[in-house]
């Protein structure tokens, strides 16, 4: 059994993982690079595959130099085909594929101060007295334990949290290669919905073309079932062929993937020493499945304040206040004292006016959130009774947001 010690052990070295050791291991000018463990699981089933990831920006980005693509301007098309053109200038929709993004930080994260790298399968992690321990197995097979101040856990969660709306969106892409030049690389189709109407759920081509010959072109369904592989394919040879009209055409390589929509919450604090982030951590957007822009905030936002001194997980609080909180992440525990707005619950959309923390955990305070806010939610604990708290130990879920909320 491997036993070490770490400032900082960050889970998972997908689009959350990498962008928090990325941020963690470049800290402001005259602080201390913190003792940085990354775990990654070894090739296999729990790695996924490289993906596409596409976010809005505005330029110069921290990425740029690895982008595959960027577009400025994008497009929806109804079902008759009618176009509208948006351009969502200073944005512009950039295309990174992860192979690009890994190498990418990995040149920038290397030399002194480099995060230390272990590939295994992490199967626990949970609070001690001093921290938090981590335990796995090692790519060769033996145990493993790593312990350390804290912990960012970005497995993606094996269930999903209740829900009063859960859906899937999945898709399939394949990278292709035409005979024609048939593509305009200025724009992207964000959504075309010449695709057939699934029985349940809705569906759309995405088109995101890199030249005038090559594109990732993508059937997506946001329902509740995925598709077998032949189902995928068809849909996209109907899209390809019949939609867009490509003409011959070679599929260079192909991307699949399936990302929660759902309403419910993911707990981002998992422990005392024990946070989750990435889509564990509730960074997917639930109406379109877009995560990575959300990540890097959440990334900044912890790394900003462990560099100042303290640590936090993402935080829950929308920006209705204080200057500082970004929208629905935190940066960093400013204060909203003096704040004449007040701040809104992320989860329930409420508003508050600067209610001391203190007092927040009372019963009123606790009734009038719960009942004017979350009353059908079956994740508040104080409504399960139908949207009225029954008693002050039902309010433990609300505690632990005051916890989390601006000092
Ligand atoms: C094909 C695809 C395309 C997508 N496109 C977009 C897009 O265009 N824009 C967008 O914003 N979002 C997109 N998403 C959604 C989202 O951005 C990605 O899913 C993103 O990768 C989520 O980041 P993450 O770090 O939370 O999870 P991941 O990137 O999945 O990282 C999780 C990491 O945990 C590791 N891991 C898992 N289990 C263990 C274990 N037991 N022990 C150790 N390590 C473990 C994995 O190896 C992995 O490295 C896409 C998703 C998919 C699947």
């Amino acid at each position: 059994m491997v036993v070490r010690d770490t400032d900082v052990i960050v889970v998972g070295a997908g689009a959350a993982g990498l962008s928090l050791v990325y941020r963690l291991c470049t800290p402001p000018p005259g602080r201390p690079v913190p003792e940085v463990t990354l775990v990654d699981a070894p090739a296999g089933p729990l790695r996924p595959p490289e993906r596409t990831w596409c976010f809005w920006e505005a330029s110069p980005g921290d990425f740029d130099g690895a982008l595959s693509a960027s577009w400025e301007s994008l497009r929806v098309r109804g079902r008759d085909g009618t176009a509208s053109v948006g351009r969502p200038a200073p944005f512009r929709y950039k295309m990174l594929r992860s192979g690009a993004f890994e190498e990418l930080l990995a040149g920038r994260l290397a030399g002194p101060g480099a995060p230390r790298r272990v590939t295994a399968r992490i199967d626990a992690v949970h609070d001690t007295a001093s921290g938090a321990e981590v335990t796995g197995v090692a790519a060769d097979g033996s145990a493993l334990t790593l312990r350390g101040r804290w912990v960012f856990d970005s497995r993606p969660p094996r269930v999903l949290p209740p829900a009063r709306t859960t859906l899937l969106q999945h898709f399939r892409g394949w990278f292709v290669r035409t005979e024609r030049p048939v593509f305009d690389p200025r724009t992207a189709d964000l959504m075309d919905f010449r695709t057939p109407r699934p029985p349940h759920g809705l569906s759309f081509g995405y088109v995101l073309p890199t030249s005038t010959h090559e594109a990732l072109v993508e059937y997506t369904e946001f329902s509740r079932e995925v598709l077998d592989d032949a189902g995928y394919d068809r849909a996209l040879r109907h899209y390809t062929e019949h939609v867009l009209g490509l003409g011959p055409f070679e599929v260079t390589a192909t991307e699949r993937g399936v990302i929660p929509m759902t309403d419910g919450r993911f707990p981002r604090r998992a422990g005392r020493s024990v946070f989750r982030i990435g889509t564990a951590g509730g960074a997917t957007r639930p109406s379109t499945g877009y995560t990575f822009a959300a990540a890097q905030r959440q990334a900044r936002a912890v790394a900003a304040a462990y560099h100042a001194g303290r640590v936090r997980g993402p935080g829950r609080w929308t920006r209705s206040c204080c200057a500082g909180w970004t929208a629905g992440e935190s940066t960093g525990p400013r204060s909203s004292r003096g704040c004449s707005v007040g701040y809104r619950c992320r989860a329930c959309s409420v508003s508050w006016t600067a209610t001391p923390a203190r007092t927040r955990t009372s019963r009123s305070a606790c009734a009038r959130r719960s009942v004017r806010c979350c009353a059908p939610s079956p994740n508040c604990r104080g409504c399960r009774d139908g949207g009225r708290p029954t008693d002050e130990s039902d309010h433990t879920e609300e505690r632990r947001l005051s916890d989390d909320a601006p000092p």
